[in-house]
């Protein structure tokens, strides 16, 4: 089996705290916040690797982004995938959700052959959960999103997908995109040997020149997409804190939540 595993460097959010907002541009300032690979994105190679160890072949990792995001790719390296390639170019700045899909899709054809994409189901900073399908859609090739659990035999795949409060399973012959929630497996760490493995292994980064792109749909110019305004919300409500003994405060409760007429 071939597959290709799409990842995103994203800043921690764990240090979300520290992220804060140009107000003159309306972008995130991302200096000095540590970068990891998108969670999400940690269970699309670990489920890669599985049905690698399982079916034998090839898992790719793919990733468009700046320079940095190399980083990410060694770690995917250190996990196990079997090659790293990185879509870094001045061209490819400003990209929406349709111009990252476009472009991630275009470097796919030119890896060749593939039986499976996996990507994480939506990406902790943007959001959006839009680059998945859009790859999808670009490849002409069937979608699954949102699955907790991958089963593959001879030419065909079978998917547990999460609903609200449910799942459904769904079958599709290969190939495939499919986009993995955070219950589908454990993400391994990367161990001593791997690490050493990928301080070796080389990333190959492709610029614009190396894809057959066009060029409107690149960048900037392929992005419809306006960002009007970003911001932090304002709390408008102050929380109050009841305090006293148990059943006092079990009393105040109930008589705040009654004139809120919660219950
Ligand atoms: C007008 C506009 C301009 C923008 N300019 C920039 C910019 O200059 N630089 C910038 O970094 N961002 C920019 N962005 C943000 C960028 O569009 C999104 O970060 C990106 O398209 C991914 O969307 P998302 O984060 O919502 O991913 P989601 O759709 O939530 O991600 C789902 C999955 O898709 C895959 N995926 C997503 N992005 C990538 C990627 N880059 N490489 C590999 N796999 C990926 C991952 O598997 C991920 O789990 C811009 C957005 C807009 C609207």
């Amino acid at each position: 089996m071939r597959i290709i595993v799409c990842i995103k460097q994203v800043p921690d959010t764990e240090e979300l705290g520290k992220v804060r907002i140009n107000s003159q541009t309306n972008t995130l300032i991302r200096e000095g916040v540590p970068s990891i690979i998108n969670p999400f994105d940690e269970n699309a190679i670990e489920e890669a690797l599985r049905l690698k160890e399982k079916k034998g072949g090839r898992v790719i990792a793919l990733s468009m982004g700046p320079p940095q995001a190399e980083e990410a790719l060694r770690k995917a390296l250190a996990m196990g995938v079997d090659e790293a390639v990185l879509l870094s170019d001045k061209a490819f700045a400003g990209s929406d959700t349709l111009a990252t899909s476009y472009t991630l899709a275009m470097a796919i054809k030119k890896i060749g052959e593939f039986d499976l994409v996996l990507s994480g189901k939506q990406a902790i900073d943007g959001d959006t959960a839009q680059v998945g399908p859009g790859v999808a859609e670009w490849l002409g090739i069937p979608q699954i999103t949102y699955a907790r659990k991958i089963e593959i035999d001879d030419s065909k795949i079978r998917v547990e997908r999460v609903l609200e409060d449910s799942f459904e399973v769904v079958e599709t012959p290969l190939p495939v995109l499919v986009t993995v929630t955070k219950d589908i497996n454990d993400p391994r760490y990367p161990s001593l040997k791997g690490l050493l493995k990928a301080k070796r292994e080389k990333v190959s980064i492709w610029t614009c020149q190396d894809l057959s792109l066009e060029k409107e749909k690149i960048g900037l110019d392929g992005s419809p997409t306006q960002v009007i305004e970003i911001f932090i919300p304002q709390s408008l409500q102050k929380g109050e804190i009841l305090s006293g003994e148990t059943s006092q405060v079990a009393d105040k409760l109930i008589k705040e939540m009654k004139k809120m007429k919660l219950i």
